[in-house]
């Protein structure tokens, strides 16, 4: 059952009252202005204001603080990075270590910031059931995942095998043939932790401007779209998956969409038939994604198959359709055969995430420009976005930390000279198209129980697909 049939945010909807901020007006002079109200731009100005209480620094978003996908996702903090093998495989073993060591205290960072902070954003560090097998075919992939973690460098301890058994005792999936427990994930609020982070931000001076699109940008300038102007030393770009006015990003960060449903709060009896007692979050092995958790209210919030929109820019406009929405609940109630037939969704909404043409995340300030930014984090940037916030802001002090010697940090390159620009339409779409076609052709088979030489043979190409994307 479908009770919304248009753009209905839960988080939105559940976060209480938002602050207002006034529009940006007049001629200013910053050291700092930052470009984007989500969690990159947030942490960025939290950090610099941590760092060097005295830097004058300003926020201006062309909406609402949290309007992208910061105040949409699906509220997983993953204590990994997507593009991890590439940003540290060549690296020696102690050295991958210790960047593991720090994505998984990253995550507990986040949880450390919002209780010193007092921000309440349902901070829960759960872990995660991460891409549980639904067919025998995906149990050695999912082992294969779980030693390619291991041999990235996370602790092994961190990244138990469930077997289908011992799967079931902490979630009721249909035919759940095993699963990797990792163990550093927590789930938020996004919405409470924007708005929260928002909050702090004013309390210690940072300004900050809504309904201010910025419309030019150069080094140490910009302008909006109501002709307020800036001068700045430096000025970062976080606008991600939102980056289409902008000169600077352009066809070198791309917009996907991707799609979130909320059910009604579950009662007790329905929990006890499917589990997630700790509130882990969770995916299935499905190349196509299909991954959720259980909010602190006792719903479940899933999200499932983005896709890939021509042109890749993003869509401003956030509906999801009925028809969407009532595939992402089919999908639910064949992911836990313990729900209810006529399961109720009471929210449904759309976002655009950012993916970079070499597919790992960056923070890269330009010494020379003044110009920096941070992203491309591939649909896992609840945490990631602290790490590159965090990391944007001691570049730009210049600091010395583990975080600005990490391979994501670009201390002195323009942005041009990290970020690959993406080949031109429509050839991203088609390449998209292709590989969505052979993702389904997959799940497909798999679905009718193929086990044969041409199942074998479309995993082995979605095997190739997912190690250049993911
Ligand atoms: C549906 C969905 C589900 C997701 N689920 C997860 C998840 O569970 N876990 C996870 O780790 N990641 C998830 N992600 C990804 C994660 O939400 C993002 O990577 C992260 O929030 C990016 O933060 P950001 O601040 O860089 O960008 P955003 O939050 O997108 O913020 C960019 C901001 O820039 C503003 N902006 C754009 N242009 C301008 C301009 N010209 N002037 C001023 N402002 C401008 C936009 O309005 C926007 O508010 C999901 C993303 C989506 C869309």
């Amino acid at each position: 059952m479908t009770a919304v049939d248009s753009a209905c945010n839960y988080w939105v909807d559940s976060a209480g009252e938002p602050d207002v901020w006034p529009v940006a007006e007049g001629r200013h002079d910053a050291d700092v202005v930052i470009v984007g109200g989500g969690f990159t731009g947030l942490w960025t100005a939290y950090y610099l204001t941590t760092l060097r209480p005295e830097l004058a620094v300003t926020v201006l978003e062309a909406e609402t603080v949290g309007h992208g996908a910061s105040g949409r996702n699906g509220g997983w903090a993953i204590g990994n990075l997507a593009g991890l093998e590439r940003l540290i495989g060549d690296l020696d073993r102690t050295a991958r270590h210790a960047i593991c060591a720090q994505l998984a205290d990253n995550v507990d960072e986040i949880g450390r910031v919002t209780a010193r902070e007092a921000i309440d954003a349902d901070f829960h560090k759960g872990g995660t059931l991460d891409a549980a097998a639904r067919y025998p075919q995906q149990v050695a992939m999912q082992k294969a995942h779980r030693d390619a973690l291991i041999e990235l460098g996370h602790a092994p301890e961190d990244c138990v095998w469930l077997d289908g058994p011992a799967l079931a005792e902490r979630a009721a999936f249909r035919d759940g043939y095993g699963a990797v427990f990792f163990r550093h994930t927590a789930s938020v609020h996004p919405m409470k932790l924007v708005l929260g982070l928002a909050r702090v931000l004013a309390q210690r001076g940072v300004a900050i401007s809504e309904h201010s699109r910025v419309r030019y940008l150069a080094p140490h300038h910009v302008i909006t779209t109501n002709g307020a102007q800036f001068n700045a030393r430096h000025i970062v770009q976080a606008t991600e998956g939102y980056s289409e006015c902008l000169a600077g990003l352009g066809r070198r960060v791309l917009s996907v969409r991707s799609l979130v449903i909320a059910t009604e709060p579950l009662s007790e009896a329905v929990w006890a038939r499917v589990g997630l007692g700790d509130r882990p979050t969770f995916c299935d092995a499905s190349r196509v994604i299909n991954y959720g958790h259980r909010s602190r209210d006792g719903r479940l919030v899933f999200g499932a198959r983005g896709a890939y929109p021509l042109g890749g820019t993003p869509k401003q406009d956030h509906a999801i359709t009925p028809a969407e929405i009532e595939m992402r609940r089919r999908l639910l109630l064949d992911l836990f055969p313990g729900l209810p037939e006529d399961l109720v969704v009471t929210h449904g909404w759309g976002g655009s995430l950012g993916l970079s043409r070499r597919f790992r995340p960056h923070a890269i300030v330009d010494p020379h420009t003044g110009l920096a930014t941070a992203g491309g984090y591939a649909g896992e940037g609840v945490a990631a976005s602290h790490l590159m916030g965090r990391t944007t802001a001691e570049l730009i002090v210049g600091e010395d930390t583990p975080r600005t010697r990490a391979p994501w940090a670009h201390a002195d390159a323009a942005i041009d000279q990290v970020l690959a620009r993406w080949e031109p339409e429509p050839l991203r779409w088609l390449a998209a198209q292709t590989i969505s076609a052979s993702y389904g052709a997959e799940e497909s088979l798999l679905r009718r129980g193929c086990d044969g030489a041409l199942t074998r043979s479309v995993m082995r190409a979605n095997d190739g697909f997912a190690a250049i994307i993911e």
